[in-house]
């Protein structure tokens, strides 16, 4: 294994780094307070090639690895997790399940302008009834000669309000339905224009308050059968195939805001006094420290090695559940003792850790809910569960990019 980050990851990481720190970080409390998504964020990222950053060139990516989409996601969620967010859906969820099960008509009509930014896209999973229990799901698709009509409601989807496609599951087969038989559940690409298709935004949302989070619905909507992603009857693998790499950038995501919370409680702790001293020198302080640092070298290695595994072509769903499951956890640690290493000035919105602090429990609960990890790994252990191989996986990358 080797997690050496060449000259390009470097550069990735400086200039996603520096761009947020320039462009995002001087108004992200604004925004957050006035819980507004701010639309010119979307093009930015599009012209750093972030929006397809390991889309293969031939779709219209910046044909980078996958490591360089952890790197971003780290250094975006340094700044605000809304902005991993947008990468968490559009690339990870969204463009990699295209690249992957989707048709080259597919890919050449969704893939290549969403790699491209000139189209947002996001997954809907997710119903107001069914959130871990995806065999829960209600929404339906009912065949009509060569249209699927689909009717339903998604529920707490990233970017609702603000996608142009949409990856949706839905079951095609309703007596497998009433089974549970998750072999009923097949994937859509949706689009906004199509007739029947509204969305909203949640307004009473306490975290991420500077991303879109809402609900679409589908009344009756037309959908092509060319828009089936993969076969009927694919759905489910599908959908956990997309969360295998959702994970990933959540993880990595969740690294960057355990960073976020120790260079913040590093610079305030050198420099609040109390008992005329820095409370850098409290050694209850220090133990606060010394654990985000060690959470924060722990999430590393642990998105880094799901990376390199999905650069190598392996599969790596147990590797992915556990750097999210660690990484998620140990943000909501470093965010609670952010704010402690601040004392009463972490409680108010003067300081970036209350904001850290509100932001990171949506990633203990979205993609995998900490219980649904922890279950996975110890059903791993006990031999539970097995990983069998797919009809379709994620495409390996050579060194250096996916230019294959
Ligand atoms: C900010 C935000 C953004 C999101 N974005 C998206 C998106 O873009 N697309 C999308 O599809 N979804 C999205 N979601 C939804 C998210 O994936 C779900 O909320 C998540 O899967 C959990 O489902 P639930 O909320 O219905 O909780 P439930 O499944 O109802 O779980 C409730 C509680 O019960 C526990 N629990 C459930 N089943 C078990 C079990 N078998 N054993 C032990 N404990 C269990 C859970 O761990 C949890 O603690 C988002 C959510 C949030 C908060």
């Amino acid at each position: 294994m080797d997690f050496f980050l060449n000259d390009e990851h470097r550069l990735l990481e400086q200039s996603v780094r520096e761009w947020g720190a320039r462009e995002v970080a001087p108004h992200i409390k604004e925004l957050d307070r006035a819980h507004r998504f701010d639309p010119r964020i979307l093009p930015q990222m599009a012209s750093m090639g972030l929006l397809g950053v390991c889309v293969p060139a031939a779709y219209g990516g910046a044909g980078m690895d996958y490591l360089s989409l952890g790197l971003a996601s780290e250094e975006l969620e340094y700044v605000d997790t809304s902005l991993r967010v947008i990468l968490s859906v559009h690339v990870g969820l969204n463009c990699l399940s295209l690249l992957t099960w989707g048709s080259e008509d597919q890919k050449q009509r969704y893939l290549v302008p969403q790699a491209q930014g000139q189209k947002i896209a996001t997954f809907g999973l997710t119903e107001p009834a069914a959130g871990s229990d995806v065999r829960g799901l209600q929404s339906v698709a009912i065949r009509k000669g060569d249209r699927y009509i689909l009717t339903g409601e998604k529920m707490w989807i990233s970017l609702a309000d603000v996608a142009d496609h949409f990856l949706v599951v839905a079951w095609s087969d309703l007596e497998k339905k009433r089974q549970r038989d998750p072999s009923g559940l097949t994937a859509f690409l949706v689009e906004r224009a199509f007739k029947g298709f509204s969305s909203g935004t949640i307004k009473e949302k306490w975290g991420i308050l500077a991303g879109n989070t809402g609900y679409f619905k589908m009344d009756e909507v037309e959908v092509p059968v060319e828009n089936v992603l993969g076969r009927p009857g694919e759905g489910f693998k599908i959908a956990m195939f997309a969360l295998d790499q959702g994970r990933y950038t959540v993880a990595a995501g969740a690294t960057g805001l355990i960073r976020a919370c120790r260079d913040a409680s590093a610079t305030y702790a050198l420099e609040r006094k109390t008992f005329g001293v820095p409370i850098a020198e409290h050694q209850l302080v220090k133990e606060m420290i010394a654990q985000m640092e060690s959470d924060y070298q722990v999430s590393r290695l642990l998105w880094l090695r799901s990376g390199w595994l999905k650069n190598a072509g392996d599969r790596n769903t147990r590797e992915t559940s556990l750097a999210k499951w660690f990484s998620t956890v140990a943000s909501e640690r470093a965010a609670g003792n952010a704010v402690q290493v601040h004392g009463a000035n972490g409680y108010s919105d003067d300081y970036p850790v209350g904001r850290f602090y509100r932001n990171c429990k949506g990633a203990v609960i979205y993609e995998g809910t900490r219980e649904v990890h922890a279950l996975m790994q110890a059903d791993y252990v006990l031999g539970y569960r097995v990983d069998r191989p797919t009809r379709c996986e994620l495409p390996p990358v050579a060194d250096g990019g996916s230019e294959a």
